[in-house]
């Protein structure tokens, strides 16, 4: 299949965004044709993209939510290639006081896009400086300090604020409401996965067949960020070890070295679920509790790990605590408690 290219070169040039991997950013596609899958947030953002053409106005401000590596930093650069406009990206740990935002806000280009990252850890002080910027294009600032001190309101340019959140239960009403467009992301079906990989393997000039192709896919726990690491793994293997082509039989031996299982689990994931039904009795177990079973970070669990595992259907996230389903129980060859074992 072939697919168009994507043209990362001129977006390095250009400075536009800074701190992404360069592996990742070849990757990136430019444009909305070109991004695989998540169909009802596409034609949604189409639709919006060609109305604020038209009026030739900024884009409403755009919420983008889903697990990492779904595509949220992509469609933000693709918002701003689409409308041929310019492109800032930060994020919410990044800005720190009041300040730091102040300055961004108030050097915005007209109609430009400003992705803000992470914004669920956006400090509350600066969210509610937010809140006039999106909903008038006016700022307060303030001059002076102690009782001579006074409050000026700045004008700013009309932009598009596109903001991406792994916890969209984080944030507060009132910031919620100031976006026009809400974009869920979901995870990808084994079959987009194949044609991300497929394109992918395109751009770096990977020889694969659709076998190989569709055996990195299914191992990518839906998500292309995934999907394109593997693939460069594979790739490694496959020329080291392989004749240089990505088949099946390829990809099933590298991935197995790596150690990524049939659903794509790593160690990690496996020691999760073996945690809270060795350590715990199949649950429920509290994030905390697993937490520091895990020596690993609560977020780390909620945003990157817990989201595949509930989607397969693996793991319950109930009032009282995370629990082990049968399929996990399945997967890993452990007896269920209370029933006979099989094992
Ligand atoms: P997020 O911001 O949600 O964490 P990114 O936008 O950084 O995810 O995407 C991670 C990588 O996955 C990017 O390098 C991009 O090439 C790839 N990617 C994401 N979504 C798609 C898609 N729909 N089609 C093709 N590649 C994608």
């Amino acid at each position: 299949m072939s697919l168009p290219k994507s043209n990362p070169e001129r977006l390095v040039s250009a400075g536009v965004v800074e701190d992404d991997a360069a592996f990742e950013l070849k990757l990136r596609p430019r444009q909305l044709r070109e991004f695989i899958g998540q169909e009802k947030a596409k034609e949604q953002l189409a639709i919006a993209l060609e109305a604020a053409r038209n009026r030739g106005e900024a884009l409403d401000h755009v919420l983008l939510f889903g697990p990492p590596g779904l595509g949220k930093t992509t469609l933000a650069t693709i918002i701003a290639n689409e409308l041929d406009v310019g492109f800032q990206q930060t994020s919410g740990p990044a800005l720190q006081i009041a300040g730091d935002l102040t300055a961004i806000l108030t050097n915005v280009r007209e109609k430009q896009v400003l992705f803000l990252d992470e914004i669920h850890r956006l400090q509350p002080v600066l969210e509610e400086k937010l809140y006039t910027a999106l909903e008038d294009y006016k700022l307060d600032i303030m001059i002076g300090q102690g009782p001579a001190a006074r409050t000026h309101v700045m004008e700013i340019r009309p932009f598009t604020f596109v903001a991406a959140t792994t916890r969209p239960g984080l944030l507060s009403s009132p910031l919620r409401s100031r976006f026009g467009i809400l974009l869920r992301l979901e995870f990808y079906t084994d079959d987009e996965l194949r044609y991300v990989v497929e394109r992918s393997a395109e751009v770096l000039n990977v020889p694969i067949d659709p076998d190989g192709a569709a055996e990195i896919a299914m191992r990518s726990r839906g998500t292309p960020r995934i999907a394109n690491r593997l693939l460069r793994r594979v790739r490694d293997y496959a020329q080291v070890r392989g004749s240089g082509v990505i088949d099946r039989p390829t990809a099933e031996a590298a991935l197995k070295m790596l150690e990524v299982d049939a659903h794509g689990f790593d160690e990690l994931d496996r020691r999760l679920l073996r945690t809270i039904i060795e350590k715990y009795d199949g649950g429920p177990v509290g994030l905390n509790t697993l937490a520091a079973a895990l020596a690993e970070e609560e977020d780390a669990l909620e945003e990157v790990y817990e989201p595949f595992l509930i989607q397969i259907g693996f793991l319950d996230r109930t009032p009282r605590g995370r629990v082990a389903t049968r399929l996990a129980y399945e997967h890993l060859g452990l007896p269920m408690p209370g029933r006979p074992s099989l094992f």
